[in-house]
């Protein structure tokens, strides 16, 4: 095989598709037009497999939509743990929510697999090689790839840009940035590898407090997965790691031992709107808009959306007009009937006094929830297309 700058010169080309990031979004995209026969590059800045900051739980929605996708034995046989419940803890209350049906399974083996599925339908895949826009123009898109050996172009008729909150790939003039909510929290996380015994595997443990906060779960590995939505003045004055251990130790959680040491990663803001991309640009995921992790359902949003931008690009490409468009329509419906209550969610987790009220309530009526899960849990609806 060629190399041009550590780059197979196959893959140096014009293509139909290139996808940007290879993350859930991204590799469900890349999957369902390799599966359509269209000609499509995956690209990912990240060496896989790699981790990322996240909850690592998939919803029992999430568990449906991959196996609509021929992907939940695939995922089942990578060790991904069942859930059981969910534990809410705050300075005063806890509060056990069953929440069967769901499933743990960390990012680094979780992206892995769904990338090599894509491979498997006939995707190319290159890894530890960032995008850059080049060129907007009428025809396509001209992309740099960039690794440290120097860079090289490719052109596509259409980009998926499925860079997640930390995406890079367009910094140029002609697109907009991502609107950044105020208030937004920032994301922390890492792993850790001596779990206390407290945490046990299919519950996640949830620390509520005025800085915002932090779930644990143990993975498949029984490393204890840590991630946080935190306010950004509290990542200031304490750093992630001593911000999320005060959260875990006020809502009488165990702290790890070998919390400060774990090699903590942050995400920038998290709350934001994208607008429309240009022509031939399809933004999905968390690239097209976010809201927080608290009820833990960016992986199925990503999901259902890579496979419903697959359906507009594939429209573009036997030569419909209006795509992009239609897209954003279909967006706003796979999350907006959804972030709703996420939003409503993060806003009471502002207030600790009320997290507390709402816990002890919850304490005495899990009953009450049932509706947000129902909701959360919702079958996958038919194509927004
Ligand atoms: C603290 C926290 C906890 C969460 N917990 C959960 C949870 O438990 N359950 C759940 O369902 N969701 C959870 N989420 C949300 C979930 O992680 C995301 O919604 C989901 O990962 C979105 O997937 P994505 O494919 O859009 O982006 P990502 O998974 O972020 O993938 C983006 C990819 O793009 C690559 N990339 C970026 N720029 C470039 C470039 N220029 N060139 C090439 N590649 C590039 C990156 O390396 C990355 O691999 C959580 C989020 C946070 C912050």
């Amino acid at each position: 095989m060629k190399l041009a700058h550590g780059i197979p010169d196959a893959v140096l080309r014009s293509w139909e598709v290139v996808i940007i990031g290879a993350g859930v979004a991204g590799t469900l995209a890349a999957l369902h037009l390799a599966r359509a026969g269209v000609d499509v590059l995956l690209v990912d800045r990240a060496r896989f497999p790699r981790y990322k900051v996240c909850g690592c739980c998939l919803s029992l929605r999430a568990r449906r939509l991959l196996a609509e996708a021929g992907l939940g034995e695939a995922v089942a046989r990578a060790g991904a743990l069942p859930l059981r419940d969910f534990q809410i803890h705050s300075k005063t209350n806890r509060a056990l929510i069953p929440l069967p049906g769901g499933w743990v399974l960390s990012r680094e083996r979780l992206d892995s697999i769904l990338a090599e599925a894509a491979c498997d339908a006939g995707a190319t895949f290159i890894n530890g090689v960032r995008a850059e826009c080049d060129q907007i123009g009428p025809e396509g898109v001209r992309i740099r790839l960039i690794n440290p050996l120097g860079s090289e172009t490719v052109e596509a008729q259409s980009v998926i840009c499925a860079d997640g909150l930390q995406g890079s790939f367009l910094r140029s003039p002609q697109v907009a940035p991502a609107r950044v909510s105020r208030r937004a929290r920032v994301g922390a996380g890492c792993l850790v590898d001596d779990a206390p015994k407290t945490y046990q595997p299919g519950t996640i443990y949830m620390a509520c407090g005025a800085a915002g906060y932090a779930g644990a779960v143990l993975l498949e590995d029984q490393r204890l997965n840590i991630a946080a939505a935190l306010d950004v003045d509290a990542v200031r004055a304490h750093g992630p790691a001593r911000a999320v251990g005060q959260l875990l130790a006020s809502a009488r959680l165990p702290v790890p031992g070998d919390i400060e040491q774990a090699a903590w990663k942050g995400t920038p803001a998290l709350t934001r709107r994208r607008l429309p991309g240009p022509r031939r640009m399809f933004f999905v995921g968390d690239a097209a808009g976010y809201v927080e992790p608290i009820t833990g359902e960016g992986i199925a949003w990503a999901i259902e959306g890579g496979k419903v931008v697959a359906e507009h690009v594939k429209r573009l490409l036997r030569g419909a007009s209006g795509q992009e468009a239609q897209w954003n329509a279909a967006w706003r419906q796979i999350v907006g009937r959804h972030q709703w209550p996420c939003r409503v969610m993060s806003q009471i987790l502002r207030h600790p006094r009320l997290v507390q009220g709402a816990l002890g309530l919850v304490a005495v009526r899990p009953g009450l929830l049932n509706p947000l899960l129902r909701h959360i849990n919702a079958e996958p609806r038919e194509l927004h297309t």
